[in-house]
């Protein structure tokens, strides 16, 4: 079944949902928490949200970000775990996860490639440049009309898995959506400025740290950077100031494919994939155990280091034939 009246209906016949997005928590995972949950208010539903991870400073001006529960889940009898922007168990975090394991009923609402999604109820649209703009759909289906405060959750939820509308998963409907969010007043300069426009400090120490270990293959069509623990520590960073690195080693002319490596623990490194044209880079990812989109992945690896970079970069260059 991957039919939205349907997963509007079982939504409709929910009391009491919880809600939440992926771990590392991102602006459309937040902003489409966040719509979501303001719609199933209006309709008279006891809406819990939570996250497994902190979330981002980044992100503090959503409206009604301060209800999203952090960290361990508030005890209530729910009826429902809707799951948005996420497609695997794994990513829901160590504190939702027991939830499915209970056999709460989940509704899975999302665009990341996966024909095989966790839900009791799932709408997967892998041509959703967001799942904001699945959730805009949902709210046309519920009957609830937009306000300022749903449009800044959802437009934020667009710009950002769109780069700002840069990246090959916008579409004409991307858009059109995107004009209706403006009609309610949504202040783009401003939101611009507040999302891309300015850093911490310490995300600039770290940029600073991570093009020091920025490396280009022989045939230029990869460039990585690796960033150990050490590293982050030795400017104060936390996971938050991590996000959007990898866009240098993208930047590169030539670059096809970028990869980032981020030491976890001593046994296990998160990695993350983008390319611009030709490399499916869910497939890559899907090599080790993660998965996403064509042009934007990532994966958790066990091993150090040393040891994920050489399996990893392995697997890319036979890519380029050897590169
Ligand atoms: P990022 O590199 O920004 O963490 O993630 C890029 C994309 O890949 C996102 O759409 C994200 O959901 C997906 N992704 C990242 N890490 C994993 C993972 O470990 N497993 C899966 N299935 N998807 C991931
Ligand atoms: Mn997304």
């Amino acid at each position: 079944m991957n039919n939205l009246k349907a997963v509007t209906e079982v939504l409709l016949n929910s009391k009491r949902p919880i809600l939440c997005g992926h771990v590392m928590p991102d602006g459309d995972s937040l902003g489409s928490v966040l719509a979501l949950g303001m719609a199933l208010q209006a309709k008279g539903k006891e809406v819990t949200m939570v996250s497994s991870d902190p979330l981002p400073d980044l992100y503090e001006f959503l409206p009604g970000i301060k209800e999203i529960v952090v960290g361990s889940v508030p005890e209530k009898n729910y009826d429902l775990l809707v799951v948005v922007d996420c497609s695997v168990r794994e990513r829901l975090g160590s504190t939702i996860t027991p939830l499915v394991d209970y056999g709460l009923p989940v509704v899975v609402i999302d665009h990341h490639v996966n024909d095989q999604p966790f839900g009791s109820y799932n709408y997967v649209k892998s041509t959703a440049a967001a799942t904001g703009e699945i959730i805009m759909d949902l709210l046309e289906q519920l009957g609830i009309s937009l306000n300022l405060d749903l449009a800044i959750n959802l437009y934020t939820a667009i710009v950002t898995d769109t780069g700002s509308f840069r990246y090959e998963n916008t579409t004409p409907e991307t858009h059109v959506k995107i004009a209706k969010l403006l009609e309610c007043g949504v202040p783009v300069s401003l939101l611009s400025n507040l999302i891309f426009g300015e850093q911490p400090l310490k995300s600039i120490r770290l940029l600073e740290v991570a093009l020091r270990n920025l490396d280009v293959s022989e045939c230029g069509r990869i460039a990585w950077i690796s960033i150990n623990q050490e590293k982050i520590e030795s400017v104060g960073a936390e996971d938050q100031h991590i996000e959007g690195l990898i866009n240098y080693p993208r930047k590169i002319k030539g670059v096809e494919l970028a990869i980032s490596f981020r030491e976890l623990d001593q046994n296990r490194v998160k990695v993350s994939f983008r390319s611009k044209y030709t490399v499916d880079v869910n497939l890559l990812a899907k090599k080790f155990g993660g998965g996403g989109h064509v042009r934007a992945s990532g994966c958790t690896i066990k091993g150090n280091l040393l040891e994920v970079k050489e399996a990893v970069l392995k697997e890319a260059k036979e890519l380029f034939r050897g590169c």
